[in-house]
């Protein structure tokens, strides 16, 4: 599933190149994740031009003059795809945008569960998750910080990960940043003093800052790159040694979900 630092290294990419491209054609492959019709979805894209592509959580967001948004959940096995329009398609394209500048923008799922949103600006909080979706994890201050996270009580691990208190930080990442900031994932919020939480604050823009670069890198120019999260410190690395103490890190796995930590450098209070 990507995360904060894929999102940010396929935005970093595309708005060296979309800003200013027109949408010659615009196409509607799959139309099961579409959540906009097929003839809104032409008529409103072919003859757009691109403004800037954001991110917020876990969504893709490609703003247009005129102030529409393409705004795309990959979820699980989304991925993009920038090439020439005679480059074999794929049987799970969904989307395809053919742009001015004579290149092809692809949006394939083989899980086909993302979402294709497309709403004016004003209409954001239209989209599912957007209203109830807390500040992105890269845009929160450390006042907002602490004063949102005096709200939970639970497994800090289970918080970070709710888009509710945060949006952007999945399974992956929170086991990284938990590492860094040295709290044991099962470890209750309401345990953990004032310290605790600035570290883990600290923790998150450190462990992204450091990430993102190594995935743009990974990329190579090559959006529908393979991800590759073998850099990571702690995450699926379990019955390796801790890189900072040496201990065998620890992996629990509850429900699909993996989880690592160095039961020495997290201690559990
Ligand atoms: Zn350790």
């Amino acid at each position: 599933m990507p995360e904060i630092p894929d999102l940010e290294a396929i935005r970093g990419y595309l708005n060296e190149r979309l800003p200013g491209e027109t949408i010659t054609k615009a196409e509607c492959l799959i139309p099961i994740v579409f959540r906009v019709t097929k003839g809104e979805f032409v008529e409103k894209l072919e003859g757009a031009t691109f403004g800037q592509t954001t991110r917020r959580g876990k969504f893709l967001l490609f703003g247009f003059e005129g102030g529409d948004v393409l705004v795309i959940n990959a979820m699980l096995a989304g991925r993009f795809q920038y090439v020439e329009p005679s480059a074999k398609r794929r049987a799970s394209t969904c989307m395809a945008l053919g742009l001015s500048n004579g290149q092809e923008l692809r949006y394939h799922d083989d899980r086909r569960m993302g979402k294709i949103y497309l709403v004016s600006e004003d209409r954001l909080l239209d989209v599912p998750q957007f209203a109830e979706m807390g500040p992105d994890a890269l845009d929160v201050s450390r006042e907002e910080f602490l004063e949102r996270i005096g709200k939970y009580r639970g497994q800090i691990k289970n918080i970070l990960i709710n888009h509710k208190f945060l949006a952007g930080i999945g399974n992956a990442y929170s086991d990284e940043i938990l590492f860094a900031a040295r709290l044991h994932p099962y470890r209750k919020r309401s345990t953990m003093n004032d310290e605790d939480i600035e570290r883990l604050h600290a923790s998150i823009t450190k462990v992204f800052d450091w990430a993102t670069p190594i995935v743009a890198a990974q990329m190579r120019g090559d959006l529908n790159y393979k991800e590759r999260r073998d850099f990571l410190k702690i995450h699926r690395k379990g019955g390796e040694p801790c890189p900072v103490c040496g201990t065998r890190i620890s992996e629990i796995t509850a429900g699909q979900r993996i989880t690592n930590f160095c039961r020495n450098c997290q201690p559990e209070s």
